[in-house]
């Protein structure tokens, strides 16, 4: 596995992949790397003949000063994982050779998909991350990227942005990895203490009955009873809980059968913030 920290030599590594017509598939990342990742990882591998994967905690699509200083960096043990999983090239910028010196955000309209949810408690965050996987798409060009589901709202983001900017290119929703206990796999939770840990199993043991909720309950009163039940143990907070459409991320205020829906929800533990969704 090579790994590379410029642009000049990652554009080397992928021109000699091109030249011996390999097919390449790419992993977008923030490094602290757990099985989730490693499962985009995998994917990529059976589907193309190589791997790409970048590790880069991009400071444009954070709009907290204190999670991106928080945010877990374990570099080494990120490598051997990758290694591990068969990864070809692994890409590791400094944030001055992605940016220049107050790059503004890419311009691109997303419509409704950066104001809501994500977009509305996170602002700017959705434009960082289409402008920094933008810049990843054009300097790599790989066949297909691969995205994990867990970050639902991101996915549909990067849909867009890739079928306008980059048509050619194949994006791939890859299902949410989970703890035993059902918590969603994520480099945050390195951020909880292992009471935290066990206890946040509640944020998907409770989104998960809203398929059950949903014959007895309207909307508005499945989604009291879910953030009831997270609030019930300490310190949880939910900041948002949407049913929306899965694939327009409105939000319902009714059920639907019509088009599948989704429940999308965002949960303080203390400072950590953690996000889920399932269908419904
Ligand atoms: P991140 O490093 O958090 O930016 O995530 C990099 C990629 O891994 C994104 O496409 C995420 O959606 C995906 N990912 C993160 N957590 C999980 C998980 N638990 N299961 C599957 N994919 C995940």
């Amino acid at each position: 596995m090579k790994v590379v920290h410029t642009i000049h030599h990652l554009q080397e590594a992928v021109s000699d992949f091109k030249k011996q017509h390999l097919t390449v598939g790419f992993v977008p990342t923030m490094g602290a790397l757990h099985q989730g990742h490693i499962s985009l990882t995998q994917r990529a591998k059976a589907e193309n003949n190589v791997v790409v994967v970048s590790i880069f905690i991009n400071p444009m699509q954070f709009n907290n000063a204190d999670d991106f200083k928080k945010y877990p960096v374990t570099t080494e043990s990120d490598l051997a994982m990758l290694s591990e999983a068969g990864c070809h090239l692994v890409f590791l910028p400094s944030a001055d050779e992605v940016y220049t010196a107050h790059e503004a955000p890419l311009v691109f309209d997303l419509e409704m998909l950066d104001k809501v949810m994500e977009g509305e408690f996170r602002p700017g965050h959705f434009q960082g991350v289409i402008t920094v996987v933008n810049k990843f798409f054009n300097w790599i060009k790989p066949d297909k990227a691969y995205f994990g589901e867990k970050d639902f709202q991101q996915l549909a983001v990067i849909r867009k942005m890739s079928t306008a900017l980059h048509p050619d290119m194949e994006i791939i929703g890859c299902p949410t990895l989970r703890e035993k206990n059902g918590l969603a796999m994520s480099s945050r939770n390195r951020r909880l203490s292992e009471q935290e840990r066990k206890d946040a199993s509640v944020i998907y043991e409770s989104i998960s009955l809203l398929t059950e909720l949903k014959s007895s309950l309207d909307v508005s009163a499945a989604k009291n009873q879910v953030i009831n039940s997270i609030q019930s143990v300490q310190p949880f907070k939910v900041e948002y809980l949407d049913i929306v459409n899965a694939d327009t991320l409105i939000s319902l205020s009714q059920w639907t059968e019509s088009s599948p829906m989704r429940a999308c929800i965002a949960v303080w533990c203390n400072e950590v913030r953690l996000i889920d969704n399932v269908p419904v």
